[in-house]
């Protein structure tokens, strides 16, 4: 049977084929292609970075590209991961919780994603399940093949629906070989065979060892992990050789010679300085090209779009080599061991270094035993602190200690979600005089419970997917720092149960705090700042302003920051900081690029339920 006609069986589903999984309605064969990524012999290779970067190349071509992520484990989605065991969780704009390398795609892409880029087998299964249930599946047994494999092509067919891409990018978590992976591996097969040949490329990330007993390349683990994907029906078009050192030839002819994968697309993919590398050493290698001629797409490349798209990427990596100035930023955290749990943080500073033309060094501070005495210490020689995001009660009163601090002795300082709490929970403490102020998060007899629940979380049971989640509105101050930053309007994406109880903002206020973003329906307060003549740079927000910064355009929060540790760092520092806000603002607005990057606000559930009196 040729593809079309395979083709028409699976659009004509009935009880009497074995293809009956719809289509999506409206789905065209062959409108849009897909690229696969497959890890072999061992995780951690930088599937997510690898793809994203080859993702990146084909969009500086003009392509648009849509990237989807298979995780093999069952969780509905990551919220409910440890980020201790699993790197952070991302949160997109439409409120997915969703794994760190969705935050590499957004980046990379500088693309906002949707639930749609993220899959986990948990709601592969949910799916067939609850198709089952509704007697979906006419009366058949409920199977991996075709049922659970038809799921999964369903949710890329409607991936390419939905996103109109040139190229759907899959990255296929875990390696070749794992059982959580093989209903993805087959569910590929099967969409190379329904969507034909040249519409699927096959790419196996493999690894070549390097032992220093030999001192020479080995080739075996990685014959061995190719050969694992032919046993599943997957014949790669291309191999990337992830190793220390470039592949050589020999070695890449050996991998060839066993794959079937003539030796020109057997590539080297080593390790590089700086992932902002990875495009420029992925197109110095023909891996675009040999993708672009695999899916017979080379006729499409704009050719203007792509040398513009360069020069912009290499002011970047060059601004990046040109760093000279060094600041220090210290981080405050639980899971200072793991820096995958503060990825984000760490590629925000990075791009708001860059843009500023200083390195940042990432001084982790451990909270746990921190205490007024010894934060002094602690803090010694750095420039900038950050209180980054948290749950539970350990490490709290270390935190609180580094904020008291810093406002006191006007070290650039940012809070981000529960620090913008505890620094809440600071200032009604040591300002306000407020001395029993905590949130109910750590303890729920407090005598003023300046964090508290958000009231509509008073209702809520269940742990997955229950918080106020994703990106929403904040209206600034006029007349603040947050609006230099943003103007009228900011967006950013939230991750919380708590928030200031409305019943202390007054005493707040009148303290000397201010409010300078707040949700425009309810009555949460967003960010919070000190007046420019108290301190230099104290500001938190209730959001994750990490999530949205991207190489190019650099969030104002982490901008604000490293610009004013620069100011600490070098007293003749004395270049002023303009916001792009501030610069869009002396723009007319005619001559704006139209912003299509403004969502619909998330919808909010409301915050107007009843609250006692302030104690
Ligand atoms: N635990 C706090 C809350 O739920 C802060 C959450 C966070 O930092 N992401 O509101």
């Amino acid at each position: 049977m040729d593809s079309d006609r395979l083709f028409d069986s699976i659009r004509n589903a009935s009880a009497e084929t074995e293809f009956y999984l719809p289509l999506p309605a409206g789905y065209e064969r062959g409108r849009t292609r897909f690229v696969v990524v497959f890890g072999t012999v061992m995780s951690g290779l930088g599937k997510g970075i690898f793809s994203s970067s080859l993702a990146r190349c084909l969009q500086d071509k003009g392509l648009s590209v849509a990237p989807i992520k298979l995780e093999g484990y069952l969780n509905i989605d990551s919220g409910t991961l440890n980020p201790f065991r699993h790197g952070e969780v991302f949160v997109l704009d439409d409120g997915t919780e969703c794994d760190m390398d969705l935050g590499t795609y957004e980046r990379a892409l500088d693309q906002n994603l949707s639930r749609l880029n993220f899959a986990t087998s948990g709601q592969i299964y949910r799916r067939v399940l609850e198709r089952e249930r509704t007697g979906g599946y006419l009366g058949r047994d409920v199977q991996m093949i075709p049922h659970v494999t038809g799921e999964i092509k369903n949710r890329l067919r409607e991936l390419a629906l939905a996103s109109q891409a040139d190229v759907v990018f899959v990255e296929i978590g875990g390696t070749v070989g794992d059982v959580e992976n093989a209903h993805y591996i087959e569910a590929m097969r099967q969409l190379a065979f329904e969507e034909g040949q040249r519409s699927v490329c096959f790419v196996a990330l493999t690894y070549v060892l390097e032992p220093t007993i030999l001192g020479e390349q080995k080739s075996k683990a990685a014959q061995l992990g190719i050969r694992r994907l032919l046993e599943c029906g997957i014949q790669p078009h291309i191999i990337a050789c992830r190793a220390s050192s470039p592949v050589t030839r020999k070695v890449r002819e050996k991998i060839a010679l066993f794959s079937n994968v003539p030796p020109e697309r057997v590539f080297s993919m080593h390790d590089c300085e700086s992932v902002y590398l990875i495009p420029e050493l992925l197109r110095g290698a023909g891996y675009d090209k040999a993708v672009m001629e695999w899916l017979e797409l080379t006729a499409r490349v704009d050719e203007e779009a792509e040398r513009r798209a360069r020069e912009e990427w290499n002011q970047y990596l060059a601004r990046l080599r040109a760093a000279d100035r060094q600041v220090s930023i210290g981080i405050t955290g639980k899971y200072t061991a793991v820096r995958d749990a503060y990825a984000s943080i760490l590629k925000a500073l990075e791009h708001a270094g860059t843009a500023l033309g200083c390195k940042v060094q990432v001084k982790w501070v451990d909270t746990s035993e921190l205490t007024d005495a010894t934060a002094h210490e602690a803090l010694r020689d750095i420039h900038g602190i950050i209180v980054p995001g948290a749950f539970g009660t350990r490490g709290a009163d270390g935190k609180i200690a580094c904020l008291k601090h810093a406002r006191i002795n006007r070290i650039p300082c940012l809070g981000i979600c529960y620090g913008f709490q505890m620094a809440v929970i600071e200032y009604a403490r040591n300002v306000c005089g407020l001395a029993d102020a905590n949130s109910t998060e750590i303890d729920n007899e407090c005598r003023y419970p300046v964090i508290n629940l958000l009231p509509e979380q008073k209702k809520i049971e269940g742990l997955g997917g229950t918080m106020r989640l994703g990106g929403f509105d904040i209206a600034v101050k006029p007349g603040t720092l947050a609006y230099r930053m943003f103007g009228p309007k900011a967006r950013m994406r939230f991750r919380h149960r708590y928030e200031v109880d409305p019943r202390y903002i007054p005493q707040l206020e009148a303290g000397g705090l201010v409010f300078s973003g707040r949700s425009p329906r309810a009555e949460i307060m967003n960010i919070l700042e000190l007046p420019a003549d108290v301190h230099p740079y104290y500001v938190g927000t209730q959001a994750h302003p990490e999530l949205t910064g991207r190489p190019l355009r650099p969030q104002p929060m982490f901008l604000g920051l490293v610009h004013a540790a620069l100011c600490r760092a070098y007293p003749d520092f004395a270049s002023p900081l303009t916001y792009a806000a501030e610069r869009a603002a002396e723009t007319p607005a005619d001559d704006r690029a139209p912003d299509d990057r403004a969502a619909e606000d998330h919808p909010t559930p409301s915050a107007a339920a009843a609250r006692g009196p302030a104690r």
